[in-house]
């Protein structure tokens, strides 16, 4: 087995393949009810998805990261992949792909999705549809974003499911992250374009 010790991110995780396991005394609120204490947990589990984003970049895609979250334990981790699988390996869609395999559930009622950045329209009905309760994610993407941004499909009155939403959680470092690749690419053509969807 293959762990990684995210030491650098205040986050101790073991990765194992998909799944994280991690010592909880390193979120000490994630089951408080407190404002604070819910606030310190979720900028805890950005900072794991953030490692997920960094790990993107290394491999130059679109440095984005997500993990699915149920009683403060992680269900499943994912990075973008679309170099490799295209252009719906959004990390969000991978990691409730990942998330309903592991717990062999057609849905993903009592889990949070963590994301780097604003949900597009694909991955939020995506949300929609697995029936995550709450969603959080990092920097607003003003031109895919279907959180707030462009429109906001998670909490569109006509569906009949409606997470709750939290963002700009951690937002700074979630985009300046994807800055930094975006800034790399310019220097680096070789790398690629960057897409139109991505601010
Ligand atoms: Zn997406």
């Amino acid at each position: 087995m293959k762990y990684r010790e995210f030491v650098n991110y205040g986050v101790p995780a073991l990765l194992i393949s998909h799944h994280i396991s991690y010592n909880s005394k390193m979120f000490p609120h994630s089951t408080g009810q407190d404002l604070q204490g819910r606030e310190a947990t979720d900028a805890g589990f950005m900072r794991a998805a953030l490692m997920e984003a960094a790990a993107a970049a290394a491999a130059d895609d679109v440095p984005v990261g997500a993990l699915v979250v149920r009683e403060g334990a992680i269900i499943a981790t994912a990075r973008n992949e679309m170099k490799a699988s295209g252009a719906t390996a959004h990390a969000e869609l991978r990691a409730i792909n990942i998330a309903l395999t592991v717990l062999k559930s057609e849905r993903l009622d009592g889990c949070t999705l963590y994301v780097t950045l604003e949900p597009c329209a694909m991955c939020a009905g995506a949300i929609v549809l697995a029936r995550l309760d709450r969603v959080v994610f990092g920097a607003w993407d003003p031109k895919a974003g279907m959180a707030g941004s462009v429109d906001d499909l998670l909490r569109h009155p006509r569906l009949n499911h409606r997470p709750e939403v939290r963002g700009g959680v951690l937002d700074g470092e979630c985009g300046a992250v994807l800055t930094a690749f975006f800034a790399r690419r310019r220097t680096s053509p070789a790398l690629g374009e960057r897409p139109s969807s991505v601010s």
